[in-house]
């Protein structure tokens, strides 16, 4: 099955492609000649989820699903949230994400944290959402060069080590990411 997937984030797209595995080729944005960012500009994962999948589904008229995700701090009232791939401003930079995070932390005691990734995806011009959380806690101290953004300060529950320690295959098994993209392969291996 061929599906559109509307980001130009290759880690992410990684990521997916390694869940979803070989039933389903995962085109992307550049894949289809969609060059313009896609802006994200709401205040909850699921209506930018919605707003890059429906853009693209207008312009192509293709079947496609979007992603939004982010850490979500409960000491910081949910920040970085919606806002996590610019939390430390514009260009997006992971490093200064990960200081600005620190520098947030710093006095806290709660350093419980999750994931949260909202996909949307849009058959026949139906939105179908599915979502996945991955809970666990913050390292002041960044750790590992595996994954990407956050992965260096996160420690997923169970585990001392962050995703930047752990392999892939096991931030595969327990991400949100992964929680999201197999319901997503469980609803389309159905259709
Ligand atoms: P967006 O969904 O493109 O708005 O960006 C998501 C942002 O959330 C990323 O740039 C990261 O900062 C953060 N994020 C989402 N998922 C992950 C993950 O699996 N590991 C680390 N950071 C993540």
């Amino acid at each position: 099955m061929e599906l559109i997937f509307a980001t130009n984030n290759q880690r992410k797209l990684r990521e997916v492609r390694q869940i979803v595995g070989a039933g389903f080729t995962v085109r992307t944005l550049k894949d289809v000649a969609v060059t313009e960012e896609l802006p994200e500009p709401f205040d909850t994962f699921e209506r930018n989820a919605w707003s890059k999948a429906h853009y693209v589904f207008q312009k192509l008229g293709k079947n496609c699903f979007a992603e939004d995700s982010g850490l979500v701090v409960p000491a910081l009232n949910g920040a970085p949230g919606v806002f996590s791939a610019r939390y430390a401003g514009e260009p997006s930079d992971d490093e200064k994400n990960n200081q600005e995070l620190i520098g947030q932390l710093k006095d806290k005691t709660d350093l419980t944290a999750w994931y949260q990734a909202t996909i949307c995806l849009i058959v026949e011009g139906q939105a179908h959402y599915f979502e996945g959380k991955c809970e666990g806690r913050i390292a002041l101290t960044p750790r590992g060069n595996g994954g990407f953004g956050y992965d260096p300060l996160f420690m997923p529950k169970g585990y001392s080590q962050t995703f930047g320690e752990l392999s892939a295959e096991v931030k595969n098994k327990l991400s949100h990411r992964s929680k999201a993209v197999r319901q997503l392969a469980d609803f389309l291996n159905a259709l």
